[in-house]
């Protein structure tokens, strides 16, 4: 078409509606591309949401948005074969009048925030895929091919919120293509029961909800965590870990999570639900070293498109919700000092994204992906077995002596892995935690 608009947004994902909704509120003519038959129908999500991150961008969202429960509790589960040894964190602090975190159903969330986004004013084109950015001579992107018949679009700049697949990008060479050892594959499903039930089972009352991150023998040596997530009437459950480890191990997604859900620490949240979605998705794990050039010669590139995902903290959201909004801060900024979208003046995005956390977090864990690769068989197969031994250990009242049992313990982790490991692995992990 000879339409022009000021900014094409290729996704409607966590990223793509910030920007979007950050771009019309501020009056620019925006066309959102995406493919999915609505928006959310594609994406996949835990789901935890951070509030103050929609809040940046949907100051009341809480009034309308589809938000399942806020997290009271959290608990990280170390798991072995038979056990967990878990740390727990619940406070009614949490219980205030604006909650930090909820869980929610993308598939439901991303319609709501979708709608935000045509309500501010941009034009929203679902069923639709860009295949290719257009670059002029010189190489600027000057707007996008789509799979519609007539479906060239010009814009003055192009904010790719495609997700991890990113195939849009990686075709016109402007980022690469995720490689094995920066992507987990996760798959989840979502089981769903009686709402009393589930408070009962997560000693939850009202909206209260509750969540689980679970590593250990579950993931057999591979990086990878599972998760336990209530929502009101359903619980999602997964379970992801690194490409490159599933290629080398011949374990299967499938496989994994049947093994998660027999667990008997897991079996009996689950047990009579009815199972109604399943779903598999990429998630970008290699941090800080993996982000690709975020600017360019008329477009921007944001959220899991641009690898802006902190697998130490499970989160993923809150970082495409910042970058989208912070990259269509800095386009408003070039465009009202009525400069061209040149790499250089687009640039400011990169600044403002390294002030921001996204980029102060990544940083801070940069060594923390390569660690977790090479030694995942100490950190998440020979510990968590240690642990649960020892646990179990300590907590046996067999008339052994106390002293002894210590000295039992430690006997097996240096057995296992001796002192100069023991050393080695906590050094490693110190440093790369800085
Ligand atoms: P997406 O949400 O993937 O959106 C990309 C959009 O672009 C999609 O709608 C897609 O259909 C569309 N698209 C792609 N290509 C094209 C094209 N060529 N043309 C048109 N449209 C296109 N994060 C958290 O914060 N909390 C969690 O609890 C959490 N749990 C997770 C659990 C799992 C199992 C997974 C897989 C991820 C999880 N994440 C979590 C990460 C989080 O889901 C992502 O970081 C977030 O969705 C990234 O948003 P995005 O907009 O960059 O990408």
């Amino acid at each position: 078409t000879a339409e022009t608009f000021d900014i094409i947004v290729v996704g409607a994902g966590m990223a793509g509606n910030a920007a979007a909704l950050t771009l019309a509120k501020h009056g620019l003519k925006v066309l959102q591309l995406e493919r999915g038959e609505y928006p959310g129908s594609k994406n996949v999500q835990g789901a935890i949401l951070y509030a103050d991150m929609l809040e940046a961008l949907v100051a009341n969202f809480r009034q309308d948005a589809p938000l399942e429960r806020h997290l009271v509790e959290q608990r990280f589960w170390m798991m072995d074969d038979r056990s967990h040894t878990g740390l727990h964190y619940r406070s009614d602090d949490f219980n205030e009048e604006r909650p930090n975190r909820y869980t929610i159903i993308r598939a439901q969330f991303d319609r709501w925030f979708s709608q935000k986004v045509r309500e501010a004013g941009a034009t929203v084109l679902c069923e639709t895929t860009a295949t290719e950015l257009m670059q002029d001579a010189n190489g600027k992107v000057v707007g996008v091919r789509t799979d519609r018949a007539d479906g060239e679009i010009h814009a003055g700049a192009v904010v790719l919120a495609e997700g991890v697949n990113g195939l849009l990008g990686t075709r016109a060479g402007v980022r690469k293509r995720p490689t094995p050892d920066t992507v987990a594959l996760a798959v989840k499903e979502m089981h769903f029961l009686p709402r009393e039930v589930i408070e009962a089972r997560f000693n939850l009352k009202g909206d209260e909800g509750l969540v689980i991150e679970a590593a250990g023998t579950i993931s057999r040596g591979m990086t990878g965590m599972g998760f336990i997530y209530t929502n009101k009437e359903c619980i999602s459950l997964g379970i992801g870990c690194l490409v490159a480890h599933f290629t080398s191990t011949g374990e299967t997604p499938y496989g994994l999570l049947d093994r998660f859900k027999r667990h008997p620490s897991v079996a009996p949240l689950i047990e009579g639900s009815e199972v109604k979605e399943y779903a598999a998705h990429l998630i970008p794990e290699g941090g800080f070293k993996a982000i690709p050039q975020l600017y360019g010669e008329g477009w921007v590139v944001v959220g899991d498109a641009a690898q802006l995902n902190n697998a130490m903290h499970r989160e993923g959201s809150n970082l495409a919700m910042t970058s989208g909004r912070l990259a269509a801060e800095a386009i408003i900024q070039v465009k009202s000092r009525g400069a061209p979208m040149t790499a250089t003046n687009l640039s400011i995005y990169k600044t403002m994204l390294d002030h921001s956390f996204v980029i102060r977090d990544l940083r801070k864990y940069k060594d923390m992906p390569a660690l977790m690769h090479t030694y995942s068989r100490n950190f998440f197969l020979t510990y968590p077995e240690l642990v649960s031994e020892s646990m179990q250990n300590f907590l046996r009242v067999d008339g052994t002596p106390k002293a002894e049992k210590e000295k039992q313990s430690l006997n097996s982790f240096v057995k296992s892995r001796s002192w100069s490991g023991l050393l080695g692995d906590a050094v490693r992990l110190a440093r790369a935690w800085r």
